[in-house]
């Protein structure tokens, strides 16, 4: 019993070590994640978009590694700001500004309620409802979406159920992995590849990739923080 408690304790106390100073392990960890599977999700934006998809993420990836050491002394309300300002600034296409008003508007909630993990879930979620509204797109369209939102689902599942941490992130990184498979079989109603109409069924969306990649990147980066010893 004691144990079971002291590994409670001690994984609540790793918990809390989650600062923007990890930014930089994230940061690089997305530009690898990206950079390693530039090709497929080129080769995707070709298929129904116009392929610039990879370079307008690395784009913005490049200018947050520049930044990164400026980042991981910032606290995350002040972090998630000034990263979303760097992507729409840097990113271009539909992707800037949405990448953009997702941070953007998680600093804001983040203003609002105090940051801890059971908050995260709702700031993260306030961020995807911003991404909703600047696209005009929901659930089911052939975006980004389809991963961003079952991902908000998942988490606000997991932190009302007391799910802990690894877990959730597990848990979340198979439902990002499950929402980018079903835009296959979608049909883009949003976007560029809504121009192709029943010719875009087929092919995975490629902000939909990406937006896998990054989140299960990062998950990775923030499991192996918490179950590794200090
Ligand atoms: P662009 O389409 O302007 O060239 P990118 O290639 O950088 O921009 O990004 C395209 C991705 O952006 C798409 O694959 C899709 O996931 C996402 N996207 C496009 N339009 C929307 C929208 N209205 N709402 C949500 N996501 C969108
Ligand atoms: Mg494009």
């Amino acid at each position: 019993m004691q144990a079971i408690l002291l590994a409670i304790n001690y994984k609540w106390e790793t918990a809390m070590q989650l600062t923007p100073q990890l930014l930089p392990s994230l940061i690089q960890a997305i530009a690898d994640a990206v950079e390693n599977n530039a090709e497929e999700v080129t080769a995707l934006d070709q298929a129904i978009g116009d392929g610039d998809h990879v370079i307008n993420l690395q784009r913005g990836i490049q200018a947050l590694m520049a930044q990164s050491a400026e980042l991981s002394q910032l606290d995350w309300v002040a972090a998630w700001q000034k990263i979303g300002m760097t992507l729409m600034t840097t990113v271009g296409g539909a992707s800037g500004s949405l990448y953009g008003t997702l941070f953007v508007a998680m600093s804001k909630a983040a203003r609002e309620h105090p940051l801890n993990l059971s908050t995260f879930a709702e700031i993260y979620a306030q961020g995807v409802e911003a991404v909703k509204r600047r696209g005009k797109a929901d659930v089911g369209e052939k975006t980004m979406l389809d991963v961003l939102v079952p991902v908000a689902d998942s988490l606000r599942q997991s932190s009302a159920q007391a799910v802990e941490l690894p877990v959730a992130l597990a848990k979340l990184t198979d439902v990002a992995f499950a929402g980018m498979e079903a835009t296959r079989d979608m049909l883009a109603t949003k976007g560029r590849a809504s121009f192709l109409d029943e010719r875009s069924r087929g092919h995975i969306d490629a902000g939909a990739k990406t937006a896998q990649l990054m989140i299960c990147a990062m998950a990775a980066v923030l499991i192996e923080r918490l179950t590794s010893p200090a």
